[in-house]
């Protein structure tokens, strides 16, 4: 499995509990990070971005840690600045990737920007999606690797909206997925980006009523069938 994401912690608040079910079932998986978060609004005790930046990049670590990632990186993209990246050379370099990796399932945000609207979520959501279908063409990227064709995609969505801010349009979900078993290693994730904590605070309640489940919707998968739902992301591979 490859996740695709924009900031540290997007690994475990929003797709901590799919890193730690597939860990638990001996699933290969490699977060990819395309920024180190230093235009975080809660900067710790950093004196500057490079600072935060460097703080973030040992808190992904420690987070991937406790969520049994088998791989991991973080990029160097300027957080908050993603949308004036170059497209073509950003899903490139993630193509690149999932033509070494060659993952079965490819996971994202939804093109909505998750419950934050983050536009750095959306371009996230948009370079992997190209990156997925663009992966296995051999007219894409020659020179990048032998093509690979990842098998599905899912981008994560949610069945609540945060009150007090405006809405995302969120999209419907296929699957539901019952992180019970992995909840507390991914609450644990999150407490690991000490630079984070008052948003840690801030968001427990959601955490605590809406936690024992994720929501992602099958975007892209092998052969054409009807949207159905499914309770795990590697059903029937
Ligand atoms: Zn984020």
């Amino acid at each position: 499995m490859m996740l695709v994401v924009a900031h540290p912690d997007d690994e475990c608040f929003a797709f901590g509990g799919a890193l730690g079910l597939a860990a638990d079932c001996g699933i290969e998986t490699y977060v990819i990070c395309l920024t180190d978060g230093q235009a975080a609004t809660h900067r710790g005790d950093a004196a500057s971005g490079e600072e935060l930046g460097r703080m973030r990049r040992a808190e992904f670590v420690e987070s991937c840690r406790i969520l049994g990632v088998t791989h991991h990186e973080l990029l160097d993209y300027q957080d908050g600045r993603l949308e004036f990246a170059d497209f073509s050379r950003a899903a490139g370099r993630l193509v690149e990737r999932m033509r070494r990796f060659k993952p079965d399932v490819v996971v994202t945000f939804g093109s909505d920007g998750s419950h934050n609207t983050h536009p750095d979520h959306m371009i996230v959501s948009m370079l992997t999606t190209a990156a997925f279908h663009w992966s296995g063409r051999p007219k894409r990227y020659p020179g990048l690797a032998l093509p690979f064709q990842p098998r599905r995609l899912f981008t994560q969505t949610s069945n609540y909206i945060v009150p007090d801010r405006q809405a995302p349009l969120l999209s419907p979900w296929t699957v539901e997925l019952d992180i019970r078993a992995a909840k507390e290693r991914k609450a644990e994730a999150f407490r690991a980006h000490t630079s984070q904590a008052p948003l840690v605070e801030k968001t427990k309640w959601l955490f605590e009523q809406h936690g024992d489940r994720e929501f992602y919707l099958l975007l892209a998968s092998e052969a054409p069938q009807p949207a159905t739902h499914m309770t795990d992301l590697f059903e029937g591979l």
